[in-house]
């Protein structure tokens, strides 16, 4: 059987000899292609034009399962990792096939396997724990129910209900993929953000990027200042700082933390900005263009960063617009 790994996942099985900024702390996997669903902004969507070989700006190449096998063994590949995550494109027999390939990476690592998928039913997110998967991630995607059927085919409610259900049967266990920049405004993200930790569901913030080929190729990805906003309040919120009762919105933007700006910089630094969702999870260039500011950081931010980060928290978006 052959798999694709992402091209930083590649580099770190020792299968290529590419150069790169930042290490991928999880080994990213690729399982299926060409799915049944067309959501507006995925490569993998059923009528988009883009490369088989993307998801967002990635390129997956493709592998022997011996040698994939072989790589994650290595021990140099042991002392990068911390993870491995399936992304399951949703084609009829990509989750029978993830199924095989957990079976086959167990018995080669101990690190903590996270699928992402679109399980239909608790027996399928039960089976893929029962075989040792420490998380499945059920993508939401969007913030609102309206901005999901803008984007994506089926229905937000009955994703949600599946997830909320799995998070009350198998606490802790249970992630989302939410991507801002799909025309919600801040407030939609953050009560969304709110609702998922209120259920103990772990939430990975993506930079919406398009991608040549799919229906949103022409739309711009989302304002720095407001990706960043939303970054601080899935912090604030992630760590029980306060709730998003607390937080303050004028037309859709946050313009209040319940706690200061400057007293949450004291004391978050960089944390905020770096890659979320599972422990060890950092995406490296995953939304982001070499050489221009990170939406998400990978690794530890620098001073500079830091201070880059946090003024683009205080910058009032229609300022920076010129609205
Ligand atoms: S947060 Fe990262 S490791 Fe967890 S499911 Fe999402 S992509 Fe995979």
């Amino acid at each position: 059987m052959r798999i694709r790994c992402s091209i930083g996942t590649a580099k770190v099985l020792g299968l290529n000899k590419i150069r790169v900024d930042a290490l991928p702390t999880t080994a990213y996997l690729m399982v299926g292609e060409r799915c049944r669903y067309n959501c507006a902004f995925c490569a993998q969507a059923r009528e988009s034009g883009a490369r088989a070989d993307l998801l967002s700006r990635v390129s997956w190449p493709e592998f022997q399962g011996e040698s994939f096998l072989r790589g994650l063994a290595h021990p140099g590949a042991q002392a990068v990792l911390q993870r491995i995550c399936f992304q399951v494109v949703q084609d009829k027999v990509a989750l029978e096939d993830t199924l095989e390939w957990v079976k086959a990476v167990k018995g080669k690592t101990n690190l903590p396997i996270c699928v992402s998928a679109g399980p239909r039913t608790l027996e399928e997110v039960k089976e893929l724990l029962e075989l040792g998967v420490e998380h499945v991630s059920i993508a939401l995607d969007a913030a609102t129910p309206e901005i999901y059927a803008q984007n994506k085919d089926g229905s937000w409610t009955e994703r949600f209900k599946l997830l909320s259900e799995s998070a009350e049967k198998f606490p802790g266990h249970m992630a989302t993929h939410l991507i801002v920049g799909l025309g919600e405004s801040e407030e939609d993200m953050v009560r969304c953000l709110q609702t998922m930790y209120d259920k103990g569901i772990t939430v990975a913030l993506f930079a919406f990027t398009p991608i040549k080929g799919t229906r949103l190729e022409g739309v711009k990805q989302p304002i720095m200042s407001h990706y960043r906003r939303i970054q601080v309040a899935h912090d604030v919120i992630r760590t029980g700082l306060a709730r998003a009762d607390c937080f303050q919105f004028r037309d859709g933007q946050l313009t209040d933390f319940g706690i200061s700006v400057d007293e949450l910089q004291e004391r978050r630094g960089g944390e905020p900005f770096l890659t979320s969702g599972c422990t060890g999870c950092n995406r490296p260039y995953y939304n982001e263009t070499p050489g221009e500011e990170l939406y998400n950081y990978p690794k530890a931010l620098t001073t500079e960063e830091v201070e880059e980060a946090w003024a683009n928290v205080r910058a009032a978006r229609d300022k920076r617009e010129g609205v």
